[in-house]
């Protein structure tokens, strides 16, 4: 881990900061998530977390994470709304960070420059690639980026990838988390994508 819990602990005594996990699907993004707030919670620090309303594969008012391990959470239609009902959070944690408009990395340092610390989670590609809705301007105003990795299905390697294994472009699909499998590059590459 690059930066500690308690370095950044002093950190939001001094002004807040925004902590960025991104990476593949099955790579652990909100378990990472999940043990920062977690932490934060046993300090007695008043948490919130917040994740886009459309995001609704689980649980309405839970982050859920593929290893079963919820913690509470707000849905919310859009990105001003985390401003809306944050107002005495010291830590906020936002998941599936990829799906909200892009006004968020502004709504991010508006809570930062409060003094809150933000903690964000979400895909830093889509199944082409591409980088993915706010994320990359997230990743540059940030204090610290955490990337995480999956495994490769195909070879072992560390994976970065999200391969679709259905034929369809759109962005999202329902029912995503049997549509995709992690991969590496090279594997990646090698069945024709991009
Ligand atoms: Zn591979």
């Amino acid at each position: 881990m690059l930066f500690s819990d308690e370095v950044f602990k002093r950190k939001s005594e001094l002004g807040g900061s925004i902590e960025v996990i991104c990476g593949s699907m099955f790579s652990g993004k909100t378990e990472e998530l999940i043990r920062r707030l977690r932490r934060a919670q046993i300090a007695k620090l008043h948490v919130e977390i917040f994740k886009p309303a459309t995001d609704t594969r689980y649980d309405e008012n839970a982050i859920v994470t593929h290893n079963q391990n919820a913690i509470s959470s707000t849905p919310v239609d859009n990105s001003s709304a985390i401003l809306l009902l944050s107002s005495d959070a010291q830590v906020i944690g936002i998941d599936e960070a990829q799906f909200f408009d892009t006004e968020l990395p502004h709504v991010c340092n508006t809570l930062a420059n409060r003094g809150v610390r933000v903690i964000v989670a979400g895909l830093d590609m889509d199944f082409q690639g591409r980088p993915f809705g706010p994320i990359p301007a997230l990743m540059a105003i940030a204090e610290s980026v955490t990337k995480v990795q999956a495994v490769c299905v195909q070879c072992g390697n560390p994976a970065h990838y999200s391969y679709r294994l259905v034929p369809d472009n759109a962005r999202v699909l329902l029912g995503e988390k049997e549509s995709y499998e992690p991969r590496c590059r090279s594997c990646y590459l090698a069945d024709g994508h991009i």
